[in-house]
């Protein structure tokens, strides 16, 4: 019985090469150090995998930034404008395109599906000119084949690289991707050449669009493109791999019936339409990859339930033809729990990172083949039990209330329009009023206070003392601004889900439980493990103490119920969805602890929330009716009085505007940085809508100041389709990234602009 692994984290276990890259860049050391940091990794990888029994090892799934771009590389699919003049792509170019030089910006980066990594969007027309150039899978092949470990190399799949592509600039709207197919696979077949003669007896595809709901255009350039392959492909064992979501049943079809392929991998833990599918009918002769161990989360698989379900396709596929692997790569989990010292041991032995996952793949592996191992399988169940009745996974209190929930809607009572009249009679706020989206620049000295006072080096009074000074000094700015609604500057946090993840229960927080979000930046999403409550308030004393510095209005500043779940860890045992309205409860409370405080404005962050959206279209609305629902939650019960705002970083709201109209926020606050009218026009279709919008009116991304003019001029055009009485005066989300010396000037031009407008209205 085989075993498989996807795919598996490049950054290291110790974060290796985020900082090898980071040094590289800086010029600090050499693209040998860079180059030697990352064989190593490779290298302890594949013999890690090796050593724990796996049979098809991958090769290439390693990147030095993104594996879309290593795809773009080898195609020798860059844009003039990185001055590329052909050969084999290196540093230079290749991190020209990711992140951008002195003379040309990066391409565009954007979510890989519905996880939180981000990939190098290609830029494709008519005229590119592929060429082969970048032998990067063959030479990893070679490499592990050296150290004495046959892999299966992958591959973007061909079709999915083009339908993640976009047009390039000045491309024709109308032009179709799909038209370039012929051209790429001229060089993926030259690829395949090589791997072959370097001796590769698999090959593996992931083609993860096929999860998507596609048009039979697209689902028919897969039949083209394998057909075009087959005779390339001849003598190799050619694996298409699937993972985020079921498979369409139509997709499904076409997929089982192509010639060239010999082995299908699908993700067996997201969605269970695939597995009835594979039921219902599964190729003869062919290999089932089954990817039983979840690679988007971080718990222990239940062992006894994945073996039943390993049996059961047994019965199916046959015993020869059944592989068990891993539901997607591992890149989406945490690397390795040895490295926790942090979580206690009751915590832990729920918990499996990269590194156990792949112990558990082989165990299973190993138990269909006859020879289970016992003891891994008791350890395994009693986990699981402890974790059912933990203690510190149940709190009946909660259960209950979110029990209670059901059956109301809770929305407030009076409408958005009348609400807004009681807020302005008690803010008296002039018309564009102006505010910003909750951060001030976070300095060096902030980060060492902060870190001073969690590892205890300074008593509780210093940091309080130190923390009130910078509040009190972004209060004092904002007035001097003549800003209209203030914010406190966050200073007391350091990441706007771990500060509350941190105070609320039935949450844990992990020392090296990174995941690549892109390139070299990495994130630690906290661990939902239990009932989510809030033994106390969170952000009340900071909040009643920024506003007692000030007679004009000061924002309470909360993150969201949703933003809080989608990035997190978040436990299995239950709906998503019930998770979020424990969560909704807690920020519940705290929101009505800040109205008790004097806080008549609160903003409730939900940046995330497009985030969630599933990839299938069937599962989007029930999605979107309990976030939506979560939120309300969160201030239904406020006074009229009271102004909730809320907060997106993302502009694209065409599909879901009105799930965003139904979260019936007094005022939204959202990205807009490139000024997009279509935007506006969506909100103003909902006039109806009549809340207050603040589409940013300047990008915080970058260190350009904007002039008044120009601000002044995007207010304009807001105005011409936005009613002026529900106009705010914004940027386009928080300014902790950024220095005082950019956002004092660009804050001054902001508030010019405002009044100069007021002026002429
Ligand atoms: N209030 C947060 C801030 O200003 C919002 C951040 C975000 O939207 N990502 O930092
Ligand atoms: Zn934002």
């Amino acid at each position: 019985m085989a075993s498989h692994i996807v795919g598996y984290p490049r950054m290291g276990p110790k974060r290796e090469l985020k900082f090898a890259l980071e040094s590289f860049w800086d010029g600090k050391s050499s693209a040998e150090d860079l180059k030697k940091v990352a064989a190593d990794l490779r290298a302890s990888i594949w013999k890690q995998m090796a050593d724990a029994g796996i049979k098809y090892i991958p090769s290439n799934t390693f990147a030095f930034y993104d594996q879309v771009l290593d795809a773009t590389a080898l195609l020798g699919a860059v844009p003039p404008r990185y001055g590329w003049t052909g050969g084999e792509i290196g540093f230079d170019t290749y991190f020209s395109m990711a992140r951008g030089n002195a003379s040309v910006p990066a391409m565009e980066m954007t979510k890989w599906f519905d996880t939180n990594y981000h990939y190098i969007v290609p830029e494709l027309g008519p005229d590119v000119h592929f060429s082969y150039s970048s032998h990067k899978a063959v030479d990893e092949y070679k490499e592990a084949k050296a150290l004495g470990v046959d892999t299966v190399p992958v591959l973007i799949g061909p079709v999915s690289y083009l339908l993640l592509s976009k047009p390039a600039k000045g491309v024709e709207k109308s032009f179709s991707l799909l038209s370039l197919l012929p051209k790429i696979l001229a060089i993926y077949k030259e690829v395949i050449a090589d791997l072959k003669a370097a001796g590769a007896s698999w090959i593996q595809f992931d083609e993860p669009t096929l999860v998507l709901d596609l048009e039979s255009h697209k689902l028919e350039a897969f039949t083209k493109a394998y057909s075009e392959l087959e005779s390339s492909l001849a003598g190799l064992n050619v694996l298409i791999e699937t993972y985020f979501a079921d498979i369409p049943a139509d997709t499904y079809k076409t997929l089982t019936s192509l010639k060239s392929v010999t082995a299908y991998g699908f993700d067996l833990v997201r969605g269970t339409q695939t597995l009835n599918l594979i039921k219902a009918g599964f190729p003869s002769g062919k290999y089932l990859f089954a990817g039983v161990v979840d690679g988007r989360n971080i718990w222990a698989n239940d062992l006894a339930a994945s073996l039943c379900l390993l049996q059961d396709l047994e019965g199916i596929v046959g015993k020869d033809k059944l592989v068990v692997s891993t539901s997607c790569s591992l890149l989406h989990t945490a690397v390795d729990l040895a490295n926790e010292t942090k979580l206690d041991d009751e915590i832990r032995s729920w918990l499996a990172f990269a590194a156990q996952k792949v112990v558990e793949v082989n165990a299973l592996a190993k138990a269909l083949s006859g020879a289970k191992q016992e003891e891994f399988f008791s350890a395994n169940a009693a986990a699981h039990a402890s974790r059912k009745s933990s203690p510190r996974v149940v709190n009946e209190a909660v259960q209950k209330a979110v029990v209670a929930l059901k059956g109301s809607d809770h929305r407030r009572a009076t409408n958005v329009s009348a609400r807004l009249d009681a807020q302005q009679k008690k803010l008296n706020l002039p018309i564009l009023p102006t505010t910003t989206i909750g951060s001030f620049p976070q300095t060096a000295d902030l980060r060492r206070v902060r870190r001073e006072f969690k590892a205890k080096k300074i008593s509780e009074e210093e940091y309080v003392n130190f923390i009130r000074e910078e509040i009190r000094k972004v209060v004092e700015l904002q007035e001097e601004l003549d800003i209209d609604v203030l914010v406190h500057g966050e200073p007391e946090r350091n990441d706007m889900v771990e500060y509350f993840g941190e105070q609320m229960s039935g949450i844990a927080f992990t020392a090296n439980g990174w995941v690549q979000s892109y390139g070299s930046r990495c994130v630690k999403p906290p661990i939902i493990y239990g009932d989510v409550s809030r033994p106390k308030a969170m952000t009340v004393f900071w909040s009643a103490m920024a506003q007692s510095m000030t007679k004009r209005p000061m924002k309470g500043m909360l993150t969201g119920p949703v933003t809080i779940l989608n990035w997190s860890f978040v436990r299995v045992d239950q709906p998503r969805s019930e998770t979020t309205f424990q969560i909704a409860l807690a920020i519940k409370d705290e929101v009505e602890d800040l109205e008790k405080a004097g806080i008549s404005v609160i903003q409730i962050d939900e940046a995330a929330l497009r985030e969630g959206l599933p990839l299938r279209k069937s599962e989007q609305a029930h999605y979107l009716d309990w976030a939506v629902h979560a939120f309300r939650i969160t201030n239904v019960g406020v006074k009229d009085t009271t102004q909730i705002h809320t907060h997106m970083c993302y502009s694209n709201f065409n599909d879901i505007i009105h799930s965003i109209i139904d979260m019936d926020a007094d005022v939204i606050t959202i990205e807009n940085s490139r000024s997009d009218e279509k935007l506006l026009s969506v909100f103003r279709e909902g006039v109806k809508y009549g809340a207050g919008i603040g589409p940013g009116v300047y990008d915080i991304h970058s260190p350009r100041i904007p002039p008044t003019e120009e601000i002044a001029d995007r207010i304009n055009k807001m105005l011409a389709v936005l009613e002026k009485n529900v106009l705010w005066v914004n940027p386009d989300c928080g300014l902790k990234t950024r220095k005082y010396t950019e956002v004092k000037p660009a804050l001054t031009n902001m508030v010019a602009a405002a009044k100069q407008i007021r002026i002429e209205l």
